[in-house]
């Protein structure tokens, strides 16, 4: 008979290995009234039959550490709680087939020594010694990271569970949630109905955490939370005993899909295919428990045959398992953590995209951090749940999108590398304009956007490389076009949110660190920032009215954004609402672009009518407009934001009379490409909420003065008074060949300080250029810059120039023309 309780502090719905190490760390923590229910048996949804990898390094620096804390965990465990968790630092082989992927190891060894994890660069020799069984036809190199590990995924479960009931928390089997209880905004307790149906309840509660990994987005659904992911198949065999099989590395042969583990004397062969089978469409059986799918043998051949190749053992081995099992994949490969945008009390961690084991520690390390304290201990933007657009909930685009999520995964890293299936879905009001004139689309939240113009005659195609890519001479082009003259793109994929009410300049005020209580028509570019001066966002506010003002945000942080200001709202009087799709946004930009506003618009555009940082209403062919004078790009320049009905008039107008002046359409790759020469910083990459703003070269952003207390202004002030802990440089390399794109390791008077936070050409500069933070406490600015830098691409040292102030126009004297 269960018998639970009906109250507890958090309930957490899933007991995989996700949720007893959020169980584990909450206990930790000093939580009492943990409860965790799961539905079967714990570890009997995808952990029981995971294959057991365990690496360290992640793409970015905040993952890797987060996975580097679960090896250490794992490996302690045992003593803890008497559960032997199998870990183990046999180390991994990664080794490369081609010299594209040769040079995407390479980069990624260079990332690792900036993380600080080991790894070394190692001859095909030294793989022979390290795995004796390895075919080394066409390996053109690889990498050996000797502390990668791997363990037992069930029992690194059980143990973290062992640990959290060793706490006080109460772990539940075969209790399914059926509903989740809510008042607006706040999960008020769960229904509970035991697997035998010889008990049912409701437990109260403060708070829910889902950690129903392939069941999280029904589980969500219950909640009122979006939760983007859906189930696929995914492949291993295991074979039989191998004589003479002794403790070997894990071997990844990315190039054919393929990874090694040897496991008891057995070879396990996983494989991680270009078009995967997404699984349960329909929803998942109720009764599945410790269940396998079908097996597949057609779909899992090629790889076999691949790898009886690369391992020929295995051709003698008979195969003693094949093993098919569901795992949950999100629409971009990254997983789900925090706080759900749409309630306030609803935790998530699910979607681990075949990295549940290795991540389980950091992931619920972090989230029980993070629930504890209410603020994300740093930034873990990669998995944070509210990048997920509310459409990418959509089933039938999941049901797409995994097709190839699953195998983007050892499929080459290439830098610009565009998602393939279930595109389209968000398309701005010039996208037919935009098509016909040779765009080639990016996606970003779901948004197709023109990254390049492809000349007439050109194949419309991106071919990837980690060289200069065929784009490369489009995107210069339209950079000198901005620069030299003219050219408009598509800026619709702009967040925008309208905050209306008699409270709007206080909440502004309260919310943001610029200064508020300006006329009408000004436009703010400011920060939202937390209590310890972290960068929340990175938007532009335009005083619409006496009482409403409409905040601009990069396209992937919109509903982040929002949220932070509607979670911050408390008594102030105001609506927040988003209006993104109701308005078009052309960038002009450019020293002609006043020419050609003038040329469709009888209004004024001069510095005295229309100053830098102003925005007027304007007439525009025979539409309405505004026109708001700002710059990503560094240029004389405006944005024109009109109702989407007028979009199409707009477009036609500005590009007919453009004709004449050569203005020129342009895409994103040369957006970046302007504003890192002019050094201006990108939301996420360079600009994160654990980088202080004062740090971040933003200080004169925030108006600590402006009479009114705000979110982060102590910890400004005393930023300020202290000096800052770390600079972000601007970086140029003194070659004009090699491209940075970021993440390569900043090395300060030869020694490894940082790495960049991003890069890309600066066709202006003649070189590639990066941004990156230098630690420098206690330093003056000119210390910093007495140094000599170099950045490390590929294990080669280039020197760079380094500078505080941006390269390109340090005055910004050729905006404010
Ligand atoms: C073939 C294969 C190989 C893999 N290899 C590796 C690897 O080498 N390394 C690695 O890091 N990862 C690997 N993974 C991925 C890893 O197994 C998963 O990412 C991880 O197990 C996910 O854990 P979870 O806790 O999120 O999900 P699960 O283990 O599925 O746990 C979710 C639990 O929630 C329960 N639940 C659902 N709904 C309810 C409800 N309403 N009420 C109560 N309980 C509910 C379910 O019963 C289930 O037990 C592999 C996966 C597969 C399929």
């Amino acid at each position: 008979m269960v018998d639970l309780p009906q109250k507890a502090r958090v309930v957490i719905i899933g007991g995989g290995v996700i949720g007893c190490s959020v169980a584990y760390h909450l206990v930790k923590k000093g939580w009492k009234d943990v409860v965790l229910l799961e539905r079967k048996q714990l570890t009997s949804g995808t952990t029981w039959h995971a294959a057991g990898l365990i690496a360290q390094l992640r793409a970015t620096a905040n993952m890797t550490k987060l996975a580097r804390y679960s090896q250490e965990l794992y490996g302690a465990l045992e003593e803890e709680t008497g559960v032997a968790t199998g870990f183990k630092r046999n180390g991994s082989i990664t080794v490369a087939l081609t010299e594209e992927r040769h040079e995407e190891i390479l980069r990624q060894a260079a990332m690792a020594r900036a993380f600080g994890v080991e790894v070394e660069e190692i001859s095909n020799e030294r793989v022979k010694e390290l795995y004796p069984h390895v075919n080394l036809e066409d390996v053109k190199g690889a990498v050996y990271l000797p502390l990668d590990g791997q363990g037992d995924p069930a029992n690194i479960a059980l143990a973290l569970a062992k640990g959290a009931r060793q706490g006080g928390a109460r772990i539940q089997e075969r209790v399914k949630v059926t509903e989740i209880a809510k008042t607006g905004r706040t999960v008020t307790g769960v229904d509970w109905v035991a697997d035998d149906g010889s008990a049912s309840g409701h437990i109260e509660c403060d708070m829910v955490v889902n950690c129903a990994g392939m069941w999280g987005h029904e589980v969500g659904r219950m909640a009122g939370v979006n939760v983007p992911l859906h189930a696929c198949e995914h492949f291993y065999i295991v074979t039989e005993n191998i004589d003479g099989l002794s403790q070997l590395p894990v071997l990844r042969v990315p190039d054919e899909c393929a990874y090694y583990k040897e496991d008891a004397g057995k070879i396990l062969l996983g494989a991680f295919e270009p078009n995967a089978k997404p699984w349960a469409m329909e929803g998942i059986p109720d009764s599945f428990e410790f269940d396998q799918l079908p097996e597949d043998f057609d779909h899992f051949e090629p790889i076999l045959e691949q790898a009886v190749n690369r391992v020929p053992m295995l051709a003698e081995a008979g195969i003693h398992t094949f093993f098919n099992g569901p795992e949950s994949f999100t629409p971009d490969d990254a997983y789900h953590l925090g706080l759900a945008p749409e309630m306030d009390n609803v935790w998530v961690a699910a979607g681990f995209n075949s990295i549940g084991i290795q991540s389980a520690g950091g992931a619920g390390q972090a989230l029980a951090e993070w629930m504890d304290t209410g603020e994300k201990p740093f930034d873990l933007g990669d998995v944070d749940i509210s990048r997920m657009q509310p459409f990418q909930g959509n089933k039938q685009y999941l049901f797409e999108r995994s097709k190839e999520t699953l195998g983007l995964l050892y499929a080459d890293h290439f830098p610009y590398r565009q998602k393939a299936t279930a595109r389209g879905v968000r398309r701005s009001p010039f996208h037919h304009h935009l098509k016909d004139a040779g765009a080639v689309f990016g996606e970003l939240a779901g948004w197709e956007r023109a990254n390049w113009f492809a000349n007439e005659g050109q194949e419309r195609q991106y071919h990837y490389s980690w060289k200069r890519q065929n784009w490369f001479e489009n995107s210069a082009a339209e950079h000198r076009a901005i620069r030299e003259n003219v050219g408009m793109y598509d800026m619709s994929s702009f967040g925008k949110i309208r905050v209306e009410g008699p409270d709007a300049e206080a909440f502004m005020n309260y919310i943001g660190g610029g200064d508020y209580s300006c006329p009408v028509g000004k436009i703010v570019y400011t920060q939202f920032l937390n209590t310890t001066g972290g960068i929340e966002a990175d938007v532009t506010v335009t005083r619409l009215s006496e009482c409403a003002y409409l905040v601009v945000t990069p396209a992937a942080t919109r509903l982040a954004d929002q949220t932070w200001m509607r979670r911050h709202q408390g008594a102030f009087n105001v609506v927040i609402t988003d209006v993104t799709a109701g308005e078009g946004t052309l960038a002009i930009m450019g020293p002609n672009a006043r020419k050609l506003l003038q040329a469709v618009s009888p209004n004024d555009f001069s510095n005295e009518a229309n100053p830098f940082g102003t925005a007027q209403e304007i007439e525009i062919g025979m539409g309405l407009a505004r026109a708001h004078r700002v710059t990503y790009v560094g240029e004389l320049g405006w944005e024109i934001y009109m109702s989407s009905d007028m979009a199409g008039h707009v477009f036609e107008t500005l590009h007919a009379a453009g004709q004449d002046m050569g203005l020129k359409l342009c895409g994103m790759h040369m957006m970046d490409s302007c504003r890192i020469e002019k050094g201006y910083r990108h939301f996420g990459h360079d600009i994160t909420c654990e980088d202080h703003v004062v740090d971040a070269g933003l200080g004169f952003a925030v108006k600590v003065d402006k009479g009114c207390d705000f979110i982060g202004r102590e910890a400004v002030i005393k930023r300020k008074e202290t000096g800052p802990e770390a600079r972000l440089l601007q970086f140029k390399l003194t070659e004009a060949e090699p491209l940075l794109f970021h993440n390569e390791p900043i090395l300060r008077d030869g020694k490894t300080v940082g790495y960049l936070s991003s890069g890309n050409y600066g066709h202006t500069l003649g070189a590639a250029v990066g941004l990156g933070y230098v630690p420098c406490a206690g330093e003056k600015a000119t210390d910093v810059l007495a140094s000599t830098y170099e950045i490390d691409i590929c294990g080669t040292r280039v020197r760079a120039e380094a500078s505080l102030k941006p390269m390109y126009d340090p005055k910004s004297e050729r905006v404010k023309v």
